[in-house]
This record gives structure tokens, sequence and C-alpha cells, in this order.
């Protein structure tokens, strides 16, 4: 007997099948889907493989696979993971570890419950800084480049566990502490989300009208997807809730996939108390401790509902009755990271594989998503009666031109004195953190920039440093131009400080909190900063995109958005769809409850239909403008825009593997696809590495992914040795 095996490596060139003989001893073991040992490399050397495969013959099989490890993986999972390997152009190794068991190694964490504390251990460098410190040889034990490198996956893993999986010392992990890589943090263990919390059951709710119609499309539908389009408190929760209580009594399971951002306890109680303990929530805040309780409580089936971000679509959960997807629009669906998969399409997938119903749900559907949706069921009407919120927008070359150069309108600055005196709360949305945007010299004109990437640095007052928003790198703040010594240096733009810093100068009385990556930075703060404005009845919540999601705010009545135009120039084809998702979602926070909501966009393109449309909060008339605007411009969902992303260290080099890489594009696809020749991308340096990429628009089907896959292996045998190439369909973002 022969096994078809994968090596557990991500070397491009190791992406393909290799023939083991199987011993006979292990014939009647031996599965698809197992975890073996096999010799491998020039000395043979023990290499973790899995067997994707089983046949009687084989000329090439010449060595003997040496042992069986385990079973993880199931045939469906193998199957799955070739299928994403070719569709998402990366190694079937790749897509294996999204369904292997997180750190299944971690054996003794029971005992560590009764501790309260524990330490963990954290990078304090980018993933892509340690990287580059390895590539010019200022790490050089391999011991040390062995603890970085898995923690560029596990970050914030128990020391334990870190030195248990990776066999080193204690006083190894201390001298990277000590060389300021990473950092050993104590902290409370909570291995069970849900323990010691005391949640009272509540009951389903008498549907509405329109929930009962949405309701009975989709229960005992088969395999059907259904777009549930509806308002924020149109209910649609509810319509989940009774569905998966219906999956349940049937003897089946669910799968509730959110965006990471809003996987908040709020969202996760809301389940625990129609359901009990019988569900898990799956995400990337986790540690791998946690995660791996969960993956094994799916198993044993003490999990009947897994609630997770994109990735717990991988879940190993049997019988599975019904998948939703809720905020279906969220780009977190799409992973930025190899392998670059949808969620939705995975759920897709594995819908259509069991014969069970996909529920795809949005106030603001994806533009795609709506188009090629077969059943809509539409939410007309708000299931707790509240109001939607008023919105104004204002005029911003008005106040310029009435002399009014701050960034708060007069008619922001009136409404949140207003606002304050009558002790409401506000959110200020600003999508740009730090204090300002980039640091120009006035006599010469020089810009400061990072020493790594192609981009200016942003002030941040706090520390008084300038800092790239791409790689982290940070330098003091400048007085004097380095080029000219004038002393006449200039901020431009605004951030989330500056803001801060406007709204203390001029409501000195005002509490305020800001939230941003810099004020957020590990497990729960987000958390925290949120329950804090919320508890300590703090007045203005001051923040970037974090702030739109999730949370229910009674006490707001003011949500202010600084400028509404940021998002609108980005050279990107979902600019107006993200403009317009984010107008309406910020406008969801003022008023949700009793009190009525007052909304003010501030902008300087008020003609805009975006901005139109967000302030009529209507998505009907914002999809038929903007879906016109993508047939003319054949953009998705007419046509897919595939992303050749071509980065490297050498200039030279990136120069000549893009060309390579365009001739034998152009070879196997000129007539299938539309190719454009390569270019350096819109920022064409980011942490050292040089950027160019190659667009190419057609809709992609399985003939084109063939045609693509088959250059990329022609292009591979280049060897390009210091460039890497990555593809990307429809990216979330095109910089
Ligand atoms: P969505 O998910 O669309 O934002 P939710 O399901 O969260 O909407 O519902 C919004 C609010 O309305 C919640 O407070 C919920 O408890 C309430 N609600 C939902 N359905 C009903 C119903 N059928 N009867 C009474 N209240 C409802
Ligand atoms: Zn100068
Ligand atoms: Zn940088």
């Amino acid at each position: 007997m022969v096994a078809e095996i994968i090596i557990n490596r991500l070397a491009k060139d190791l992406n393909r099948i290799f023939d083991y003989l199987v011993p006979d001893s292990m014939v009647k073991t031996i599965k698809v889907g197992a975890r073996v040992f096999v010799p491998f490399g020039s000395k043979n050397s023990p290499t973790e493989a899995f067997v994707i495969g089983l046949k009687n013959v084989s000329e090439f099989a010449n060595k003997y696979i040496l042992k069986i490890e385990d079973f993880p993986l199931t045939e469906e999972n193998i199957e799955l993971a070739k299928l994403m390997s070719r569709r998402y152009f990366c190694n079937i190794s790749e897509c294996i570890k999204l369904m292997l068991p997180p750190g299944e190694k971690t054996t003794n964490l029971e005992n560590r419950i009764k501790d309260k504390t524990a330490n963990f251990v954290y990078l304090k460098k980018e993933d892509d800084e340690i990287e580059l410190d390895i590539e010019i040889g200022k790490i050089k034990n391999s011991k040390h480049i062995k603890i970085l490198r898995f923690l560029e996956e596990n970050n914030g893993i128990h020391i334990a566990d870190l030195e248990m999986f990776l066999e080193v010392a204690r006083a190894t992990v201390k001298t990277l502490e000590k060389n300021g890589y990473i950092e050993i943090i104590e902290q409370k263990i909570e291995r069970n989300p849900f323990k010691n919390r005391k949640i009272e059951r509540d009951k389903p709710l008498q549907l509405t009208e329109e929930q009962q119609i949405a309701f009975n499309k989709i229960n005992n539908s088969g395999f059907n997807e259904f777009l549930i389009y509806g308002v924020t408190g149109s209910g649609k929760t509810e319509v989940y809730l009774q569905l998966i209580q219906s999956t349940l009594n049937k003897g089946k399971k669910a799968i509730v996939l959110v965006p990471e951002i809003s996987l908040t306890p709020q969202m996760v109680d809301r389940f625990s108390r129609r359901f009990g303990n019988c569900i898990c929530v799956l995400h990337s805040k986790l540690s791998i401790g946690e995660r791996n309780d969960q993956w094994k409580n799916i198993k044993t089936g003490k999990c009947r509902i897994v609630i997770g971000a994109r990735s717990a679509i991988f879940a190993p959960i049997d019988d599975l009755g019904i998948i939703i997807i809720d905020e279906e629009h969220d780009i977190s669906y799409k992973s930025d990271m190899s392998p670059r998969f949808n969620a939705k399409e995975i759920a897709r997938y594995i819908a259509k594989k069991h014969e069970i119903p996909l529920v795809l749900g949005s106030a603001t559907p994806d533009i795609s998503t709506y188009y090629n949706a077969k059943n809509i069921i539409k939410l007309t009407k708000r299931a707790n009666n509240s109001n939607l919120p008023e919105v104004e927008v204002v005029d911003l070359r008005k106040e310029l031109a009435n002399g009014n150069r701050s960034i708060l309108s007069e008619r922001l600055k009136e409404e949140i004195a207003k606002n304050l005196e009558n002790k409401k709360q506000t959110i200020l949305f600003l999508n740009r953190r730090g204090f300002s945007t980039f640091v120009m010299c006035r006599d010469c004109g020089y810009t400061v920039k990072c020493k790594r990437c192609n981009i200016s640095l942003t002030y941040h007052s706090k520390e008084n440093k300038l800092k790239c928003h791409y790689c982290g790198y940070e330098m003091n703040n400048i007085t004097i131009c380095p080029k000219c010594k004038s002393k006449n240096i200039k901020h431009f733009g605004s951030g989330t400080q500056k803001l801060e810093e406007v709204i203390h100068s001029l409501y000195p009385q005002a509490t305020t909190i800001r939230m941003d990556i810099d004020t957020v930075s590990r497990k729960n703060s987000h958390e925290q900063i949120l329950n804090r404005f919320k508890d300590e009845k703090i007045d203005i919540l001051i923040g970037t995109q974090m702030i739109v999601k999730g949370h229910h705010f009674p006490n707001v009545t003011l949500v202010g958005v600084i400028a509404a135009d940021a998002s609108l120039n980005a050279e990107d084809f979902r600019a107006n769809e993200k403009t317009f998702d984010l107008l309406v979602q910020v406008a969801g926070r003022a008023g949700r409850e009793k009190l009525p909501g007052k909304v003010i966009i501030q902008t300087y393109s008020t003609e805009n239909f975006c901005i139109e449309c967000s302030k009529k909060q209507n998505y009907d008339e914002f999809y038929k403008t903007e879906i016109e605007i993508r047939k003319q411009l054949k953009y998705p969902p007419f046509c897919d825009i595939i992303m050749f992303g071509i980065n490297s260290s050498d200039k030279e080099e990136i120069e000549q593997a893009s060309n390579k890489l365009y001739k034998i594009l152009k070879k196997h696809g000129q007539e299938q696809m539309q190719i454009m020749p390569p270019l350096p991308a819109p920022i064409d340096k980011i942490k050292y590495r040089y950027r160019w990429r190659i667009i190419a628009k057609c809709k992609l089907n399985s003939k084109i992914i063939t045609i693509i896959n088959d250059a990329l292996d022609e292009y591979y045998k280049q060897k390009f040795k210091k460039t890497r190439v990555i593809v990307d369909v429809n990216p979330n973002n095109m910089s």
C-alpha cells in the first residue's frame, strides 16, 4: 500500500504530494487524515507529514512511513484543504493548520486552573521586525529563533506550555526577555470564559409577523442560502436564536460566525441566556489552552453551538444543522493572511456538503451578496419600536469659509455642550490615531518618513514621538528640519489624540476616554474601556473604528463623525461601501433605547451619494447607485479583481520577478484575463520590503484558477530567492 503525503512545512516547493510505502504493520490502521512521520530530505530525518490519499501502487514510492502519530483530521478536512489550496493559491499544509486542534500537546493545563494567576509570554516586537533581526543575524541562537517564531503564532502562551512545546529552558526564555524581544506578564487565568458567571436563562420571544415569516422560510429548508436584510434592532438575532433552538431540537448542531470585534461578552451572554452551557466561543484573543479546551468540548459533543470569528468555520463539529453568519458584510470574514480564505465561501461549501441552510444577516449587506442573493428576507421594523436617530450633515467647506479652522464644526460644538449639560453621553468618531498625521518642514517641504517604509510618520503627543503605523517604528519628535535646519516645522492632519486635546481645551469639565490601537493593547482592554465608558458615565468616548460595533450604550444620545471623507478617497473598489457601512454603524450607536439620538456627520463632500444615503440611512438607495458604478467600472460582483502582490528585500530582483511573473501570466491567461502590467504598489515599501503588484480582472472560475496555479508553478521554478508572491482575490485592502 502507498500513502500520498504532504510535508508539514510552508516552503512553496514543498506544496506537492510525495508517495511513501506503508509498512504491513500499519496497513490496517492508516487513514486519510493521519499525522505521520516520514524520512525526508537529504539526511532522511523524520519529518511530520499528513496522509491525504491512499493507493495500491506508485512507481515513485521507495521509502517507508516511520510512524503514525495520531488522527487529527477527517477525510472531509483533507478534501477541503486540497480545494482551498487551489482556490486560495497557498500550500495544503497551511490550510490543514486551520483545522488542527490548537496546541494539541497541552496536557497538564487542567492542574493549572487551580492557580489564580500565571505567567504568560508576549512578543514585544512586530513579527517583521523579528524576521528582519533574524535575517540580518541579530538573533542567532536557534532556540531563540524557534521561540520567537512560535510566539508569532501563539502570542500570549502560558510560559510552561512554551517550555514544554519547544523543549526549552526557562533561562532561554529569560534571555529573550532581557534582550527586549518578549515580555512575561502575570495574568489572571480565565480558562473558561463563562465559569463563575451566573446567568439567568430566558425564553424565546413571541416572534413578530416578519420574524415568523423569516423563521418559517429558513427552518426545514435543507440546503439553501438566505440573506436576512434588516436594520439594527429589527430582531435578526432573535430569529437566529430560534432557528438554532429548532436545530438543537432535531439533534443537530450550529455554527454562528460573528466579526471578531463584535464578539463581546454581552453578545455571548445573550446566547448563554438562551442555551446555557452548551455553547462555546472561539476567537483569536483566547489563549492556546482555552482554545484547546473549546476544541475538545466540540469534539466530545459537550458543545453544540460554536460561536466564533472567521476561523470557527473550521471547528470540528459533526451533525451540523445550520450555519449563521451575522454582519455578513464585515470584511473580517476574509483573511488578510495566508490562507487568504473567505469564511463565507467556506460556509457555502460546508452547507452544500451537509445539505443545511446557510443564513447571512446584515443591515447593510455586502454589495456582492445582495446582488447574488436568491432568497432575501427583509425585516423592516425595529422589534423594540425605538426610532432611528436623526442625522445632520455639516459642510466643512462652509465652516472654513466662515473662518472656523477647528476640527469641530460650530454645530457639533453646540450639541456637545448641550449634551454635557444634560448629562448625556457622546461618542466622537475619527478614523485616525495619533496626534497629527504628518510632519513637514515649511521651508523646504521635507516630510518625515519611516526609514523602513515609504510612509509619513504620525506624531504621537503623549510620548512626543513620531511613529509609523505600518511597522511600529518610532523616533523622537523633531523640532529642527534634518534637511535645511529650519525651525519652521508644521504638523498637518488630526488624529484621535489631537481631538481629545481639543475637547479638553473647549470643555475642561468633560471627562473623556480614548479608544484606539494605542490605548487598547492586551486581552480584554477593549472591553474594559467600553465598560468604563458605560459604568463610570464618562462624558465623551473618542475613538477609531474600534468603537463602532456591537455595544449598546443606552445613555449615548449624540454621535459625531469628525471626517466622513477619510475613507472615500481610498484607492479601493470598496471605498464607497466601506464609508456607507461605517457611517450607518456609527450612527446606530446613538439613541438605542428610549432617548432620541442625534448624529452629526462632518464632511467636505456633502453631495457624495454615500454621505447622502447614510444621512437617510437608506441602504436600498445606496445599493442602486453603487451597483451601477460597479457595473460600469467592471468591479465585483461583475468581475473579480485578482491582485498579485510581490514583495522583496531586493530592489532589482523585485522588478525582474514582477516582469517574469507578468510574462508567465500573459502566456497562460492572456485571453481569459485582462492583465495590467506590473507597477510599484501605492505604498511601495513596508518594513524594508519593496512592493510591486500586478492586477488582473476576470470572473474567477475553475478554469481561471487552474491557469493561475499553473502560472504560479512555472513562476516558482525561477527561484527568485528574496521575493515572495501572494495572490489575493478581491482584497480587503488595495494599498
Ligand atoms: P438585531 O439582531 O436585528 O439587531 P435583535 O434580535 O437584537 O435585533 O433585537 C433588538 C431588540 O428587540 C432586542 O432587545 C430584542 O430582545 C428585542 N426583540 C427582538 N425580537 C423581539 C420580539 N419578537 N418581541 C419583542 N422584542 C423583541
Ligand atoms: Zn527643511
Ligand atoms: Zn514603517
